[in-house]
């Protein structure tokens, strides 16, 4: 089997929320089957189009904006660089008109409402996120295309192996698990941050690594910013308010600042009692995931669901741990990548397939190492802080309320960039050669909790708190 090669730019893509697997995947997804309709020459001559979703896809796709997904990428849309403020008025003219242009080329006949279809009963075996595009062409031929979103905007075509494809490269220092990893960093003496660049080169210049990783961390601030700034409703008829800007503007006294840098010095500058700063980690967590409701542009860190919990805590170390130099961004976010490529090989980061621990779990534990290496701690404290934030989050289920990440989501990221500072501490005030539990044990048994959770929790609306919270959203 080959070796699966996962970059820090595999883990951390921008795009557009509110779901790395119900958004981003079938996005993705439709754009890469558009690209094949056109290399194959056939996107000139389809006349019709309708789309399948099944099992979990179909079960939450409405709030998790799965069709407006799948729209926008068939119009030739791109999640990173698309204006998020379009996309209403854009989905409006599809529904209104009738008409898909498709990749923005060919208009054919196209209504949402039928041609979309939500396969409520149906699953697919190879996974829970699972759509087949149905095309009919011209000359009569039917062409049927089936993919799987697998977690964190991660799309596989049926047939392709995941992480078996293009992707691989011959990695300097290949890692599979945490042991590994470890092994590297004591032979070669890197960090583990040191280890991740260089297997990055593998791909593409340092540079263009550290330049990329930046860019990755502007959109995350951008997005912490706008939210703290950001007042009204989030979308999807659940009426959930928006926190972030009121907390913020009560925490600086009422004081506006009309930018990132002075804004950060003015929340310093409130000092740095304990509640102060708990208050500003989940005031940091909360925007970034309203921001993600509200289709607005946010970082997969792993996924969407759990985007906030990575922005916040390194927001925290940022404000409150002198953390704004670049290097220590750089570092940050490379460590954090590296704890959530585990994951994702051994275990998963798909909620549909393990609950909420594969998400905001991994999310916790990916920026609890983070956290602990730009704190100066060892190897061994980094993957201790990692093992730590995931240990108390196993058995976490996913249940968003109307299918919207809006209730538990949102505050469940500040909950879990909470647990990551507080794990990354108590790594940080203990010998890891004394602990109990490895990464790899707390990876393997997240893994064999997924397969033995009922599939209610696994993001499909069917259990807990959304069923037992009575809401009456608008029909679809
Ligand atoms: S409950 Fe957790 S895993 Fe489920 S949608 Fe919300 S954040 Fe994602």
């Amino acid at each position: 089997m080959p070796h699966e090669c996962i970059s820090v730019f595999d883990i951390f893509k921008i795009g557009v929320g509110p779901s790395s697997s119900h958004t981003l995947g079938p996005w993705r997804a439709a754009m890469r089957f558009i690209g094949e309709l056109e290399a194959t020459g056939k996107l000139a001559s389809v006349q019709q189009l309708s789309i399948l979703l099944y099992g979990s896809l179909a079960k939450t796709g409405h709030g998790h904006g799965t069709d407006i997904a799948i729209q926008l990428g068939l119009s030739g849309e791109d999640p990173v660089t698309c204006d998020v403020n379009d996309i209403d008025a854009k989905v409006e003219k599809i529904r209104r008109d009738k008409q898909l242009h498709l990749h923005g080329q060919f208009t054919i006949g196209f209504d949402p409402l039928t041609d979309i279809q939500f396969l409520y009963d149906e699953s697919l075996p190879f996974h829970p996120n699972a759509l087949t595009f149905l095309v009919t062409l011209q000359d009569g031929e039917q062409l049927a295309s089936t993919w799987y979103s697998i977690g964190g905007g991660f799309v596989v075509k049926e047939g392709e192996i995941a992480g078996g494809g293009k992707n691989n490269v011959d990695l300097p220092f290949p890692v599979d698990t945490a042991r590994q990893l470890l092994q590297w960093c004591i032979k070669t003496g890197y960090s583990i941050s040191e280890l991740v660049m260089e297997n990055e080169t593998a791909w593409r210049s340092e540079a263009d690594t550290k330049a990329g990783v930046l860019r990755i961390w502007e959109v995350m601030r951008d997005c912490i910013y706008r939210g703290c700034h950001t007042t009204g409703e989030l979308p999807g008829g659940l009426k959930v308010g928006r926190r972030a800007a009121a907390l913020n503007l009560k925490l600086l006294k009422g004081r506006t600042y009309t930018d990132y840098n002075s804004w950060v010095e003015a929340i310093r500058a409130g000092g740095e009692h304990f509640s102060y700063t708990l208050d500003w980690v989940s005031c940091f967590a909360l925007a970034v995931n309203e921001e993600n409701a509200s289709f607005g542009r946010v970082v997969t860190a792993p996924t969407n669901g759990a985007a906030g919990v990575i922005p916040a805590v390194l927001q925290y170390f940022i404000t409150f741990c002198d953390g704004l130099h670049t290097e220590k961004i750089i570092q940050f976010v490379l460590t954090a990548s590296e704890v959530g490529s585990i994951f994702k090989k051994r275990a998963t980061i798909s909620a549909a397939m393990g609950g909420c621990q594969a998400e905001i779990g991994v999310s916790s534990a990916m920026a609890a190492a983070a956290l602990t290496e730009c704190m100066g701690g060892s190897q061994r404290q980094v993957l201790m802080a990692a093992e730590i934030a995931m240990e108390h989050h196993l058995g976490l289920t996913c249940d968003p309320i109307g299918g919207l990440v809006q209730v538990p989501c949102i505050e469940r990221n500040t909950m879990g960039a909470i647990k990551a500072i507080t794990a990354s501490q108590l790594a940080l005030q203990s010998n890891p050669e004394l602990a109990k539990v490895s990464l790899d044990a707390v990876v393997k048994t997240m893994w064999e909790t997924a397969q033995d959770m009922n599939s209610k929790y696994k993001e499909t609306s069917d259990g807990g708190l959304a069923v037992n919270i009575p809401i009456s959203l608008p029909e679809c």
